[in-house]
């Protein structure tokens, strides 16, 4: 037994926070309809300041779905060097070290924000 919410727990709550479906029976008046990145960041501070939601559950930059960290997804940590995947697509270390830090439930979910922040960048510098 663990006093940590789980998963889907987390879900229900980006549920709730977000003006989705409520579990089943309740209801709210007033309801919030936040962002989804919004909504993240009430669980964000949950986890950092409560420590009630493990800090492994991460939302995706990209599709803003939730995604457990110990189990997959990515890191992006812009301290560190691009490896030979993302030299090869394109990411110079200048435009690595550009890049926010934050998370990817999947690999296409990275490759697509690289596609964009190079556009991005590349329309920055003409
Ligand atoms: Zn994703």
């Amino acid at each position: 037994m663990t006093d940590k919410l789980t998963f889907d727990q987390i879900d229900e709550i980006m549920d709730m926070l977000t003006g989705g479906e409520l579990p089943h029976g309740m209801r709210m008046p007033d309801q919030p309809k936040l962002m989804r990145r919004q909504a993240f960041s009430i669980v964000w501070f949950l986890q950092e300041h409560t420590g009630i939601i493990p800090s492994h559950f991460e939302m995706c930059q990209v599709c803003e779905e939730l995604y457990d960290s110990d189990r997959g997804g990515y890191w992006l940590d812009p301290s560190s060097e691009p490896d030979d995947w993302l030299t090869e697509i394109g990411v110079t270390p200048e435009i690595f070290k550009s890049a926010p830090e934050g998370g990817f439930c999947q690999h296409e979910c990275e490759a697509k924000f690289w596609h964009r922040h190079i556009q991005t960048m590349s329309e920055a510098t003409p």
